[in-house]
């Protein structure tokens, strides 16, 4: 949700669309210049949320970060742009900041990694709170976290703290090769990310429909129901039991490329109890079947 006019103006917004999480960039998406927010801008942001149905606020990191980066300017650009983001979330009370943790470009991965955990150390170190969710990429290019694996020694190069988690998009585990169109598929990378990284790291979901195949490493968002993973896959990947109660956000491109209407969150919500019902029929069903099993396996 564009904070344009001023921070509660986000809240507005995200409450016209039936929103009970928003996502906001805190500052212009692609330029360096940080804004600083007054006692009061804070403040009104504070009541507006106390007031509205909005329970969770995400900050989006500008897309020109690359804490990862071999080129030391652009790196400390990078890390003052992290923990001005990170400080504008300890004051605004967000859920975290969520960060794409950068691109090794045509070098080395183990040695970005490095950097990157070195960037973002310094970037927790420098800010009292706010957590920090390492978003998984769809692996275009060098970008960093295109897997369970290189996002648990991301984690790891970064301190593991308690202050990292991570935040899931759906487009991007599809992307990179997940897939998660069925329940089972869903389960089956969390079950990874249980055993390499910890559930409880898992802290934000983005919700978007993906316009590219499974596995294509490119990064284009969809519509949701208007992908590859469908309505039936986003259904799959909100009813995950592991991802209950966590925000979730939609980083659509939307009918007139204005964003996520409020038609399309109303869509998401209905899609989650849609893939509650499913798997709770699922479980009922095979349930019965073991029963059934049993019964048959006694009077036999
Ligand atoms: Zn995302």
């Amino acid at each position: 949700m564009s904070p344009a006019g001023g921070l509660p103006r986000a809240i507005e917004r995200g409450t016209e669309r039936s929103c009970s999480a928003i996502q906001i960039f805190n500052q212009s998406p692609r330029m360096w210049r940080a804004r600083e927010y007054t006692e009061d801008d804070v403040l009104a942001f504070r009541q507006a949320m106390a007031a509205s149905p909005i329970r969770a606020v995400l900050i989006h990191t500008v897309y020109l970060l690359n804490c990862a980066s071999d080129d030391a300017e652009i790196r400390s650009k990078s890390l003052a742009s992290l923990v001005h983001s990170l400080r504008a979330g300890d004051r605004i009370g967000a859920r975290g900041v969520v960060l794409h943790a950068g691109s090794a470009k045509s070098g080395d991965v183990s040695s970005a990694i490095a950097r990157c955990g070195e960037t973002v150390r310094e970037a927790l170190a420098r800010s009292e709170r706010c957590s920090l969710h390492l978003e998984n990429t769809a692996g275009a290019g060098g970008t960093l976290g295109r897997s369970v694996d290189e996002l648990a020694q991301l984690l790891d190069a970064a301190g593991a703290g308690k202050r990292l988690g991570i935040c899931l998009d759906s487009c991007h585990l599809f992307a990179s090769g997940y897939d998660i169109r069925r329940p089972a598929g869903m389960d089956a990378a969390l079950a990874q990310i249980g055993t390499k990284i910890g559930l409880e790291r898992v802290r934000s979901l983005h919700l978007n429909d993906a316009l590219v195949a499974l596995g294509s490493n490119r990064d284009r968002h969809a519509n949701i129901g208007h992908g590859e993973l469908g309505e039936r896959g986003c259904a799959s990947f909100l009813s995950a039991p592991a991802l209950q109660g966590l925000p979730c956000v939609l980083e659509t491109p939307g009918v007139k490329r204005s964003g996520a209407s409020r038609e399309e969150v109303e869509l998401a919500k209905h899609l989650h109890k849609r893939g509650l019902a499913a798997r709770k029929r699922a479980k009922s069903a095979s349930a019965a079947r073991r029963g059934g099993a049993r019964r048959g396996g006694a009077s036999g």
